[in-house]
């Protein structure tokens, strides 16, 4: 018997109701669109959550083909909190789209940054759960340490990490020896590194073994889904693009080396651009980010950039052996969609809860957004479909 009907027959006993069912104890039925660590970490919040949910992943693509397998799995975010992937808006002056973005969307509000700390402080203490457990290695989390040098000095410091991460701080003059001709600053912090391919089938396990339910499909609109289910949860990355009819959201392709070179245990920055972060059996080695690109093609020419600006940061990285290169698309938008809609769909009304469009931060969102959005599916199933009260701010 699954701890979860345990739990239900012993809410029957004492005659407690179950969420999303006024007065009865049946169970919701929830769907969940997206097989990607934004779809995987909200399954298994809403099975710990809601008690008694019947929880079904619909996925085009399980591991290959999502933006989630080949991610660096760095626990970090950008300075500016009001955005995934915010700096790629103000360093790309000169792509229109990424301004537009920027000034049409970005809800730069006090509220904003709050719920965006929450996020990451949630994050940050679910990751570290895991880390120090004795899931650590099956779920692929590893602690290192991570040098960023800048290139720019308006992302030197990112407060957002400072409030987040304790061993966070400046580099000293000592260490910005180390750095090369053109940091101009630079900061030093002890991070998690979470690696997907390893990540995702612990936690797709996590979630079969709760009772959850996986159908490998391609969906196309909300209606398919809504007559069999009380709330339809949309984690499905870029591809709620055309899902969601959503023009926000864009890809910001991302193209990176994954090298065995077991002797880097230090992750190095330098700018956003040029990165090398050790995963548990590998490094990842970045990058480019190429806002509007649906390209998922290795392009030589980056290959070339990317491998000469990485071993110029770190020229070890010489001596190790190219596993694979890997191409994906970021899912960017600002802000992130966590959001209800009742969707209208060929005479079915169906309940939506958003959580999408996390761009370069995917990864290290996932746990506290999954919690932000696990919070709108009880409401939805509650019968509470109206949003949150716009800020004043
Ligand atoms: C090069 C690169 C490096 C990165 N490094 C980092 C990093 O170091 N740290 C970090 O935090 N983030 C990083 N990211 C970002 C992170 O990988 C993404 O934000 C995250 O993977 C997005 O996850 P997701 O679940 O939303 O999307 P995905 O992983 O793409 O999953 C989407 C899921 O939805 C399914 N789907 C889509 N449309 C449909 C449909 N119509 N019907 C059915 N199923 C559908 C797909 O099949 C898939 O299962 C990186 C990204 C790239 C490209």
């Amino acid at each position: 018997m699954h701890l979860r009907n345990i739990l239900l027959t012993a809410l029957q006993c004492s005659g407690r109701k179950v969420v999303g069912q006024p007065g009865g104890l049946q169970m919701p039925n929830v769907a969940v669109i997206g097989a990607g660590i934004i779809g995987l970490s909200t399954a298994l919040r809403v099975q710990r959550e809601v008690i008694g949910a019947n929880v079904t992943i619909f996925a085009e693509k399980y591991l290959e083909g999502t933006t989630s397998i080949g991610s660096g799995g760095i626990f970090r975010c950008g300075s500016l909190a009001v955005a995934p992937t915010d700096e790629l808006a103000l360093t790309a002056a000169a792509n229109a789209l990424a301004l537009i973005h920027l000034v049409l969307r970005a809800p730069c509000n006090k509220t904003f940054e709050f719920i965006y700390r929450e996020w990451l402080k949630t994050s940050w203490s679910y990751y570290q759960d895991v880390l120090h457990s004795d899931e650590a290695s099956g779920a692929g989390l590893t602690e290192f340490p991570c040098y960023m040098f800048s290139d720019d000095e308006r992302f030197t410091w990112n407060q957002v990490l400072a409030d987040v991460i304790p061993s966070y701080r400046m580099l000293t003059h000592h260490e910005m020896e180390l750095a090369p001709i053109n940091a101009v600053g630079g900061t030093f912090f002890v991070t998690i590194s979470v690696e997907t391919r390893k990540f995702l089938p612990w936690a797709f396990q996590k979630f079969t073994k709760n009772g959850g339910k996986f159908v490998q499909r391609i969906l196309n609109n909300y209606h398919e889904l809504g007559q069999n289910f009380d709330v339809v949860v949309n984690c499905a990355g870029i591809g709620a693009k055309k899902l969601a009819n959503d023009r926000f959201l864009e890809p910001v392709r991302g193209q990176v080396f994954k090298v065995q070179a077991p002797w880097i245990k230090c992750g190095y920055y330098l700018g956003l651009d040029t990165y090398i972060i050790p995963n548990v059996d590998h490094v990842t080695v970045g990058g480019t980010r190429n806002l509007g690109s649906w390209s998922t093609e290795v392009d030589p020419h980056d290959s070339e950039s990317i491998w000469k600006r990485a071993t110029d940061l770190c020229p070890s990285l010489k001596d190790g052996t190219v596993l694979e290169e890997w191409v994906g698309l970021r899912p960017y938008r600002i802000p992130v969609r966590i959001e209800k809609e009742l969707v209208q769909s060929d005479g079915v009304t169906v309940k939506v809860v958003h959580n999408y469009g996390h761009g370069g931060y995917g990864v290290t969102l996932a746990p506290g957004c999954a919690r932000h959005c696990v919070k709108l599916i009880r409401e939805a199933l509650e019968g509470n479909m109206a949003s949150a009260p716009k800020s004043k701010l």
